[in-house]
């Protein structure tokens, strides 16, 4: 059986509260979210590779109108967070009040956590160390 890294895995892996990215052979560059062809060389020969967690904040946004798993919760923050592997992922801001952005400083420190959605699914999410 072929340990390539295939979306259905990395989703799975979410799920597991055991996140993991794929590892492009050719160059060495972390990526994630999944896609067939590495960020950086193009290269299509991936495995996977665990990650520290450990990040910084990029981008946010607060979310104040969401038809998604956690209505129920808005407003929320969703940030793009880079990882000190280098790839950048998307998820939730938990810990903070998203009244107050101000508690939020761009490459500030955070890591990865999970939370789950109001249909029990589990998505990536990011807290404070
Ligand atoms: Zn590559």
């Amino acid at each position: 059986m072929s340990d390539r890294p295939t979306v259905e895995q990395y989703l799975k892996n979410i799920e597991n509260g055991d996140f993991k990215a794929y590892k492009c052979q050719e160059c060495g560059a972390v990526v994630a979210p999944p896609s067939d062809a590495c960020y950086s060389c193009g290269g299509t020969n991936m495995e996977w590779t665990a990650v520290s967690g450990k990040g910084t904040l990029v981008s946010y946004t607060v979310v104040h109108v969401s038809s998604d798993e956690f209505v129920a919760e808005v407003p929320y923050y969703v940030a793009i967070v880079k990882l000190e592997e280098g790839t950048s992922i998307t998820g939730r801001l938990v810990g903070f009040d998203p009244l107050k952005p101000e508690d939020l400083e761009i490459g500030m420190d955070l890591v990865l956590d999970y939370q789950k959605g109001e249909s029990g699914k589990t998505y990536l999410a990011f807290r404070e160390p």
